[in-house]
């Protein structure tokens, strides 16, 4: 009994120490865990420290681009749009935003994305900025248009929610317009005339293709015949594009009627031969250009199509498809020639005085300022009567280092769609 007594309490006290030997054991083993992990976090922050500073020496924009990706994972994002279901424009004037995606070349100079489209009808614009500490931070603008499409988009979807809608106006015999607004580089050429490279079709293309499918459905008696012309506006002077960029003069009679003497109109009677045109005249125009974006971004280039009733001379309805000069301002560089400083002066003129003849026909206002430019002149059929309806898509350019332009353009085309919001709240 004694011994087995003596045994117990040999054991307990066995228990005992190994009680505390477990103590001392888990207590080495915790120490031992959260010196580990103390290393792990201070590895993890060196690995962190050492990619902030290798972003630093190649990332110029990475604080800049931090804080926009902060603010967009608050953002609830959805623009997938709704391609099925057909898109009729009820007012006279849509405004709509096309952002491309960045460049390689604006990869290579690491720019990064100011740009966010959260949804189809928004788009913001991460400013950089500096406070007088030196500290960046970004100034957030929010714009509103009828149409917002991001980088993802197509030639096919902007086309659908901007031109189509209106090749139903032409055929209803009314004048329809289609801008394409932005600075040099933001994607008006692609979006226009499409893009050679991967063959997407361009919008002149897109056009063609629904008016001659009209024109083959049309189940009344009439016969419709049309006919295209092609021509460059560059500084004051009007030039043919399918006729050797001829030289071209505006007349303007008692009854305010604007004529381009002389300008070729080609009948057509296929899409076939619509882009044979197209063609033509990109060659043209670009034939004798130093380099691509010179005197070609410069210039306003406009495609249009007449739709006559067979045997009567009359203009029926008319779609005018525009690919306007690059918007940013030439003439502000110190070094600006004194070409440079012309051409930019007669751009802004010329897209001032678009705004103001696109307001006017938002208003519904008999007074149009149509002779302020050539470009307007040109047009001013477009601009008047209760048939005329126009779209303007403005191109943006992501880049950081197109930040100030992309404002210009978002503020040029709130403007015009800031009246038509107006307008719309009034009837
Ligand atoms: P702009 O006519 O406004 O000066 P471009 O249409 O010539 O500009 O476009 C500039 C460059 O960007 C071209 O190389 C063009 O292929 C490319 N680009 C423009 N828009 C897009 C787009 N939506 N997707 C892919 N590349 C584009
Ligand atoms: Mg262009």
């Amino acid at each position: 009994k004694g011994l087995s007594g003596a045994r117990t309490t040999r054991s307990a006290t066995e228990s005992s120490y190994k009680n505390k030997d477990n103590q001392v054991l888990k207590k080495i083993n915790q120490l031992e865990k959260s010196r580990l992990d103390r290393r792990t976090q201070q590895a993890i922050l060196k690995v962190k420290k050492d990619e902030i500073l290798k972003k630093s020496q190649n990332q110029p924009y990475w604080q800049i681009s931090k804080m926009i990706e902060e603010y967009r994972q608050d953002l609830s994002v959805n623009t997938k749009v709704s391609t099925s279901s057909e898109v009729t424009l009820e007012h006279p004037i849509t405004v709509a935003v096309r952002k491309r995606p960045l460049s390689d070349l604006e990869i290579q100079k690491n720019e990064i994305d100011i740009v966010t489209i959260p949804n189809t009808n928004q788009i913001i614009v991460h400013e950089p900025k500096q406070k007088v500490d030196l500290t960046k931070f970004i100034d957030n603008h929010i714009f509103k248009f009828d149409y917002t499409l991001d980088e993802n988009c197509s030639n096919e979807t902007i086309y659908k929610f901007t031109a189509q809608p209106l090749i139903k106006n032409v055929f209803d015999g009314g004048y329809a317009t289609c801008f394409a607004y932005g600075q040099t580089g933001s994607g008006k050429t692609y979006t226009m005339s499409g893009n050679e490279e991967n063959s997407e079709a361009g919008i002149y293309t897109l056009t063609a293709q629904d008016i001659f499918k009209n024109v083959y459905l049309n189940k009344t008696s009439r016969k419709i015949i049309i006919s295209c012309s092609f021509f460059e506006i560059y500084t004051k002077k009007v030039y043919d594009l399918l006729n050797h960029k001829t030289s071209l003069k505006i007349l303007e009679d008692a009854q305010q009627q604007v004529q381009i003497v002389g300008l070729t109109e080609q009948v057509v009677h296929s899409v076939e031969e619509v882009l044979e045109l197209i063609c033509e005249g990109n060659k043209t125009r670009t034939f004798g250009h130093t380099s691509a974006n010179s005197q070609s971004s410069r210039s306003h280039v406009i495609f249009q199509y007449y739709l006559r009733v067979e045997n009567n001379p009359d203009i029926y309805g008319k779609f005018s498809l525009i690919d306007l000069a690059g918007n940013e301002r030439g003439a502000d560089t110190f070094f600006a020639s004194k070409t440079t400083r012309f051409e930019s002066s007669e751009i802004n003129q010329s897209l001032l005085c678009l705004k103001e003849c696109i307001r006017a026909l938002g208003r519904k206002d008999c007074h149009l300022p149509f002779r302020g430019s050539k470009l307007t002149q040109v047009l001013r059929d477009s601009f008047i009567g209760n048939q005329s309806k126009t779209c303007m898509i403005a191109m943006v350019s992501p880049g950081i280092g197109s930040c100030d332009n992309t404002l210009n353009t978002l503020r040029y085309a709130n403007r015009v769609k800031e009246l038509s919001g107006k307008d719309k709240l009034a009837t």
